[in-house]
């Protein structure tokens, strides 16, 4: 299941939220762990964060992808 990175909007607080990707999709209420919002917003993933911001498809393969690429 995979892990969405939130911060809350009112205190804050980052935390994380596994969601299936229809639940995702159908609209995930987050709450903050900490102060009980549902105000909360998504972050980039730290996958994301490494590649400089960017977004890298999962399409692309090089030579240095790796086993497991393209499944
Ligand atoms: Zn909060």
């Amino acid at each position: 299941m995979p892990l969405y990175d939130y911060q809350c909007n009112k205190c804050g607080e980052t935390f994380e939220v596994s969601a299936t990707i229809r639940e995702k999709i159908a609209g995930l209420e987050v709450v903050c762990p900490k102060c009980g919002s549902h105000k909360a917003r998504q972050l980039l993933t730290t996958a994301a964060v490494l590649h400089g911001g960017k977004e890298v498809s999962p399409s692309v393969c090089g030579p240095n992808s790796g086993a497991g690429c393209c499944g």
